[in-house]
């Protein structure tokens, strides 16, 4: 069966000494642990963070990624700078990069291909606006995001992604999905990758429900058959919170 996946995703938190702080406060809580742990920092706590937790159960990943190898692209950092630095993982699409920062489905879909060729894991990011549920298109919203984001991306690429299905309205709005609607939405998502890439690829990957999951509705999210794990943001600031959310997986 899959592993569920406990992913901090920090968003634009923590200096360097904090990252370290907070990462020496989450190891005790995580050892030990049945899931899989990820610290998605920013990219300057990325070095401090694959340094300290060394001989951990924790993994580290970064927040973004850009799809160019290398070049004249001032400010942007690519997979093989990710991977060389020793992160693992990378969080793509995020909704905040899609509202803020002009992340489209293609350049998602670009991005994914380029940390996949790195050896990087994507988590790539769908989810629905608020006004799109509340009209009735959720089920068409993240089919589509699913088929573009994936666009040409091999079979045996699609079992190493992790997709966290985050509704927009559910982040940092204390809003959380019912654990019907996320297993719902992830169970959608799973039906998408089968008609794309047949059951067994869809049964290996890994999704993820993200949007003001806690310590105290976790349980009953990760419980849902389609939900294996979470992409948590405020609550994977503070240790003890987290670290209830990685007992509860
Ligand atoms: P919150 O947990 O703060 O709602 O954020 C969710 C999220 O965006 C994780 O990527």
């Amino acid at each position: 069966l899959r592993k569920a996946v406990i992913a901090g995703n920090w968003k634009m938190n923590k200096t360097r000494s904090e990252a370290v702080t907070l990462i020496k406060e989450i190891i005790p809580l995580a050892k030990d642990a049945d899931c899989d742990i990820i610290v998605c920092v920013p990219f300057t706590n990325l070095e401090t963070a694959v340094e300290a937790v060394k001989g951990t159960n924790i993994k580290v990943g970064a927040q973004n990624v850009h799809f160019e190898e290398a070049g004249a692209f001032t400010g942007e950092i690519s997979a093989s700078m990710l991977k060389e630095i020793g992160a693992e993982y990378v969080i793509i699409g995020h909704s905040e990069r899609r509202q803020y920062f002009g992340e489209t489905d293609e350049t998602v879909n670009k991005r994914t291909k380029a940390a996949l060729a790195a050896g990087l894991i994507p988590i790539v990011c769908v989810g629905e606006l608020l006004w799109e549920r509340e009209t009735g298109i959720t089920e068409e919203v993240v089919s589509r995001q699913i088929k573009l984001d994936l666009n040409g991306i091999s079979s045996e690429d699609c079992k190493k992604l992790i997709i966290a299905y985050e509704p927009v309205w559910a982040i940092g709005t204390g809003k959380t999905a019912t654990n019907e609607q996320a297993d719902e939405a992830c169970a959608l998502i799973r039906g998408r990758l089968a008609s794309l890439y047949g059951k067994d690829v869809a049964d290996a990957v890994t999704i993820q429900y993200g949007g003001s999951m806690n310590a105290q509705n976790a349980t009953e999210l990760v419980a849902k058959e389609n939900v294996d794990g979470g992409l948590i943001g405020g609550a994977s600031l503070k240790a003890a919170d987290f670290g209830v959310i990685i007992k509860a997986a």
